[in-house]
């Protein structure tokens, strides 16, 4: 279902005004003014002659607000705003919603068209907080709604059952195009999500400073002000990125794609364990830096016949002993193409049971949105003629 060109909104889905028409293909990022930190913008601010105080103002506008309008930042002055939006300098919508699918199960998936016309997908997943959720948070435990954004265009990693991997690699986003999809998909919902995951298209630790940048916008204070604990990055395993994230202050949570329990295995359906398999991947998993009270999460895709033995289940805390963890079992999500199935529900419970008997803090993952291509692994933003089409230039 295409979605009006005026879309916009404010984290809270009020206050909205019509965007400004595109000013053409630019080069993408150097002008993205969503993708400035504080100080960065503060220079562009002083270079214009005006005071620092301003840059906290359009600071604001940008990420408190997500405006999409010049217009609509009331206290900035209109010459301000023509020097950050000169041809050139300063573009204020990296990113255009260009269809929305709604699932039977209230999943949205986004599709959203960036500047030189590539397509990239977000899922937004309401889900009721459980009877005790509900006590333990009182009143303010709101729904959650969980964002998943995507970090890449496609992606440059092949792991054998993944929709995105069909892609192959497109380019990293910029922070300014990850923040976007927050903004966007908040004004969609009319209330701003509670959690997000960069679990969607691409490896977010291949576009670690874009990510990591982007995670610092959604926390600053004058922005959108999340919870670091509230975001987690996801990876399939990148290992020395995943040190460098746990250095940051404060860190996101950190979440692993585990997948399998053997090197023979895990080889064969993600190639990047052969450069990092699983025993670094897991010195590296025990090293990252937990808040009191935090875990990793492993994700661990259930393959039919491939990764869901009882010596799996057997093999997986062994691997996983003495680490704070939780397990996210995914029963497998098809698409067009591999040769994988999902194993049965009630294989998957029993290895689930399996995994409990030792103590594994573990979840099965349902399917959400799969009716719309929304679920884990689906995303692979599929052109439809309407979209491929560039913008043109004016
Ligand atoms: N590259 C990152 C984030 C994107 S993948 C990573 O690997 O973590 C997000 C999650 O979806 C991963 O846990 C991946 O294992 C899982 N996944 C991929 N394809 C899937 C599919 N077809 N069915 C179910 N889960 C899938």
């Amino acid at each position: 279902m295409p979605v009006p060109d005026d879309l916009t909104g404010t984290l809270d889905g009020q206050g909205t005004t019509a965007a400004p028409a595109s000013p053409g293909a630019r080069g993408r990022g150097q002008g993205d003014l969503r993708s400035l930190t504080p100080a960065a913008l503060a220079a562009r601010v002083k270079a214009a002659g005006e005071p620092s105080f301003r840059a906290e103002q359009v600071f604001r506008w940008l990420h408190e607000h997500a405006v999409t309008s010049w217009d609509a930042m009331t206290n900035v002055p209109p010459r301000l705003r023509e020097r950050l939006g000169e041809a050139g300098q300063g573009i204020l919508n990296p990113l255009q919603l260009d269809t929305e699918q709604v699932s039977v199960d209230g999943t949205r998936k986004m599709r959203f068209r960036t500047e030189d016309g590539r397509s990239i997908e977000s899922v937004l997943i309401p889900e009721e907080r459980t009877a005790e959720e509900r006590e333990e948070l009182g009143a303010g435990g709101r729904d959650k709604l969980t964002l998943c954004v995507s970090s890449q265009v496609g992606c440059a990693l092949d792991c054998g059952f993944c929709a995105t991997a069909t892609l192959g690699f497109g380019r990293n986003l910029t922070a300014g195009e990850i923040v976007q999809q927050v903004y966007i998909a908040a004004a969609r919902a009319g209330r701003r999500p509670t959690n997000l995951v960069f679990m969607g298209m691409g490896e977010p630790m291949h576009n670690f400073e874009q990510v990591t940048k982007a995670f610092a916008l959604l926390i600053h204070p004058w922005g959108a002000a999340f919870s670091p604990r509230r975001i987690t990055v996801s990876t399939a395993g990148v290992v020395p990125k995943i040190g460098e994230l746990g250095k940051l202050t404060p860190a996101p949570n950190l979440a692993i794609s585990l997948n399998a329990t053997t090197d023979e295995v895990r080889d064969r359906i993600m190639p990047i364990n052969r450069k990092w398999p699983i025993a670094e991947l897991l010195q590296a998993a025990r090293a990252f830096p937990l808040a009191h009270g935090r875990k990793v999460t492993f994700e661990y895709v259930l393959l039919a016949g491939v990764n869901d033995s009882d010596a799996d289940a057997q093999r997986l805390p062994r691997l996983l002993k003495g680490m704070p963890s939780m397990v996210n079992l995914i029963p497998w999500n098809p698409f067009q193409g591999p040769q994988f199935q999902r194993p049965s529900a009630e294989r998957i419970r029993s290895f689930q049971e399996l995994l409990r008997r030792h103590d594994v803090q573990t979840f099965i993952r349902t399917p959400r949105g799969d009716d719309i291509d929304a679920a884990c692994g689906q995303l692979a933003a599929r052109a439809t003629p309407d979209v491929v089409q560039l913008r043109t230039p004016s």
